[in-house]
């Protein structure tokens, strides 16, 4: 993980707070939900606790400051601490890190296109530190995954209502969510330029109720489908109104979303690298001591260096990312290098890691085997490896943009 010597004290205090809460409630959290099958529920102790910490709501007032010309000039760190905090709280479980409280990836898009009612209405919520909440961001289809272009979920401007009819996929935490926000097309042959976000609330009549997915690792988080029939909503409930549709803006809006998000997303899968490194390093040190004989020692190195350096690399061009974000500067490029990089070395870690513990490492008793299941959807949310490569050669090309996996 990045050294955390120039990282403002607020920052640094963040981290150490996601240590603790790793070591002392993710991790163990995330064991017992693989174990039984299913995440905890919203109900939970747990995310009692994390509302009543205020953690959300010390993070609502910094990025939607009340007066925000107060904040003008100030060095913003919002994407670089996501960075950070993320990657820490992927270390203990990164399923338990995706399930913690918060409006999760459908923050960005009501950042970048509510208006300020909008952002009051739904982001204000997060303040509160008498309940959990969370919110969540449905763009998948069964029909659409990378080229989310394709989306096929309807949306028709009916008197002062907006009724959506379609559905979505592998929406995570939306069975528990306060919101989702959900994008849809005023006309397919419109591609981009048809796309609307809209927030849907909870208990909205034609949201149907999420179904969830078995999923093969991240167990401690809830990802699932839900259908959309003659669902009512207000015009109020059109992100940014329709005014901000000209052109591309819905897509353009998703798109953005994705230059915040996946430095994260990069992050949280070396903070999975860096468990499996950890794990495995302590395994052929303990046997190594304890006189175990640990087979072709010398290899046995070469896979623990591997490891260590793709994990310090993949920290850097997240971080890098993150900082651009932070200054404003376009990212898309490094978001997605980040993203190619981070996913697949984090896979081979714990791929090397399962290979040096041998017949152990497949078996229930050892925590590579659960590190093994969770890494692998790395490579698949946010736009997988191949998208990411090709949003890569695009830019270095200057190509239009085209699809950018949801
Ligand atoms: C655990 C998990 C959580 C998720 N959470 C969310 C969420 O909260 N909200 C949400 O909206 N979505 C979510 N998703 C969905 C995720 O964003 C999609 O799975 C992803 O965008 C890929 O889409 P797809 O699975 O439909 O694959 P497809 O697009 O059908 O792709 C299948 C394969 O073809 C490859 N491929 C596709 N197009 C190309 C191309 N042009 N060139 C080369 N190869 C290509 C892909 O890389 C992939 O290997 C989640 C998925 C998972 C696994």
């Amino acid at each position: 993980m990045i050294d955390l010597v120039e990282v403002p004290p607020a920052i640094r205090n963040l981290v150490e707070m996601t240590r603790w809460m790793g070591k002392e409630h993710l991790r163990p959290l995330g064991i017992e939900a693989d174990r039984q099958g299913h995440p905890h529920p919203p109900d939970h102790p747990f995310y009692k606790m994390v509302a009543e910490m205020g953690i959300m709501k010390r993070r609502m007032e910094q990025e939607t400051p009340a007066d925000e010309k107060k904040d003008e000039g100030k060095e913003r760190w919002g994407a670089r601490s996501a960075v950070l905090a993320l990657e820490e709280a992927s270390y203990w479980d990164r399923g338990m890190a995706v399930s913690l409280p918060g409006p999760g990836l459908g923050g960005p898009p009501i950042s970048q296109l509510g208006t300020p009612e909008q952002k009051e209405r739904f982001l204000g919520i997060f303040r509160d530190t008498s309940k959990p909440r969370w919110g969540a961001f449905g763009m998948t289809e069964p029909g659409a995954g990378s080229d989310v272009a394709r989306i096929a979920t309807r949306c028709e401007k009916k008197g002062s209502e907006w009724v959506l009819n379609g559905e979505k996929s592998f929406c995570s935490n939306s069975p528990r969510a306060d919101w989702v926000v959900v994008y849809a097309t005023i006309d397919r042959n419109l591609g981009r330029e048809g796309h609307r976000a809209f927030v849907i609330e909870r208990g909205t009549a034609g949201m149907s109720t999420p179904k969830l997915e078995k999923k093969m690792g991240l167990v401690s988080y809830e990802t699932a489908s839900f259908s959309l029939t003659d669902c009512r909503l207000p015009a109020g409930n059109l992100l940014g109104g329709e005014a901000v549709y000209k052109g591309k803006a819905g897509f353009v809006s998703a798109m953005k979303s994705f230059d915040i998000s996946r430095p994260a997303i990069a992050a949280m899968a070396a903070g999975i690298a860096r468990a499996a490194y950890d794990y495995t390093r302590d395994f052929v040190k303990q046997n190594y001591t304890t006189g175990r004989p640990i087979p072709r020692y010398a290899r046995m190195l070469d896979r623990l260096t591997t490891m260590k350096r793709k994990i310090e690399a993949s920290a850097l061009l997240c971080w890098k990312a993150g900082w651009m974000a932070d200054l404003r500067e376009p990212n898309t490029l490094m978001a997605s290098m980040a993203k190619a990089y981070s996913a697949p070395a984090a896979l081979e870690a714990c791929s090397l890691g399962l290979e040096v513990l041998g017949d152990a490492g497949v078996t229930k008793d050892y925590f590579i085997e659960k590190l093994y299941r969770d890494v692998k959807a790395m490579d698949i949310v946010e736009g997988t490896g191949q998208i990411q490569r090709i949003v890569i050669a695009r830019r270095m090309l200057d190509y239009p943009r085209a699809e950018q996996g949801g």
